[in-house]
């Protein structure tokens, strides 16, 4: 995936290509004038693709029928990958700031490839245009999500001897009161509505039905809004437990932590990654909103972009959620497709779409400049 994005850059003619440590494709257009270095983003990471025969057509055939394209990753995000590699190469001698456009790598596990892109300052754009479908609307943020395990602790033992174990799972029902006492007291935004949690596994360890366990680890999904930080999240649920647990003999004990994951890169690098993705909010009502929703206008009639949030997450709670990068989606498909077996793209909108792009991305570097 990542040759082909490079090989096309380069048959496009990009000043530059270059793929960094974890495996980021990142091709720049050089500004005409030194203006504000706009970036254009997509991942090169899909979702597996479930059972193959529950597709109406097979996932990766690239079948296309009745005007789209269908398939897993033809809307999220291979096409607008192509849209924003293609419109790249359509502003070149046109924009007068470099136009950047950077494929990253691990979106759909937690977004590693963009943050480490822009921590290590591979690029630095002063905005940033995410390819997630937005159905040409113009999105300005979402939640964030976190994953936080409470891990019980206690003695395992023989099931025939209860009395000589310490059984965590005898803990798990106030684990469960406590949880529902915090999705309870949620935070709103107006704009992106409440945060919201739930419990949605509960592990055991050993796996015996006939032991005992010593560990159970009880996982908890939390759809958190901006400017959520791990320190906050862990406080609020040990807290919650506070409340709801009894005093514990010493065996056995409560860990409040965020869940990690071993992801491995295709270019070798591996680390232990915390899979929090936080979330991002624009005013829809700043310049650069603005002009961008009226610089896209509309696919059928007149007048600007409807400005809206995107209910799903994007490496945009990197760009804007963390690094403080001016970020938008822009891009051709329906949001309720991502991620199932309908999978599909419009390739009319998606014309549309890439038309479009030219005067998205000289409005922002003017807007910037
Ligand atoms: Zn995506």
């Amino acid at each position: 995936m990542a040759k082909r994005v490079l090989e096309e850059m380069q048959s496009l003619d990009y000043d530059e290509t270059r793929v960094d440590r974890l495996g980021n494709v990142v091709g720049i257009i050089r500004g005409t004038s030194g203006g504000p270095p706009v970036m254009m983003n997509c991942h090169m990471d899909v979702v597996a693709e479930g059972a193959k025969e529950q597709w109406e057509h097979p996932p990766f055939s690239g079948f296309v029928e009745g005007g789209f394209l269908h398939g897993r990753g033809s809307m999220d995000i291979k096409g607008p990958l192509a849209v924003q590699t293609y419109a790249g190469a359509a502003v070149k001698g046109i924009a007068p700031g470099d136009v950047i456009v950077a494929h990253t790598v691990f979106e759909e596990r937690g977004g590693w490839g963009m943050e480490d892109l822009l921590a290590r300052k591979v690029v630095e754009p002063a905005a940033v245009i995410i390819g997630e479908a937005t159905q040409g609307d113009v999105t300005t943020g979402h939640r964030g999500r976190a994953e936080v395990e409470v891990v019980l602790r206690g003695v395992a033992g023989h099931a025939s001897a209860p009395d000589r174990a310490k059984n965590p799972l005898d803990l798990v029902p106030a684990v469960l009161t406590a949880l529902k006492d915090l999705a309870a007291v949620q935070p709103r935004d107006p704009v992106l509505g409440p945060a919201s949690l739930a419990p949605t596994a509960i592990d055991v360890l050993p796996e015996s039905r006939n032991v005992i366990p010593d560990e159970v680890v009880v996982v908890v999904d939390w759809r958190v809004l901006p400017d959520s930080t791990d320190q906050d999240l862990l406080a609020s649920v040990r807290k919650a437990l506070e409340g709801r647990l009894p005093a514990l003999p010493p065996e056995m004990q409560v860990e409040v932590r965020m869940a990690r994951e071993m992801q491995t890169s295709y270019t070798g690098i591996s680390d232990r990654r915390n899979l929090f993705t936080p979330g991002f909010l624009m005013d829809a009502d700043s310049p650069l909103i603005l002009e961008a929703a009226r610089a896209v206008g509309r696919r059928e009639g007149e007048g600007m972009a409807t400005v809206r949030p995107w209910t799903f997450a994007t490496d945009g709670g990197w760009s804007m959620g963390v690094f403080r990068i001016p970020t938008l989606g822009f891009a051709a498909g329906e949001e309720r497709f991502a991620h199932t077996n309908r999978e599909r793209w419009e390739l009319g909108e998606a014309e549309w779409a890439f038309s479009r792009h030219p005067a998205l991305i000289l409005a922002l570097q003017k807007t910037l400049g």
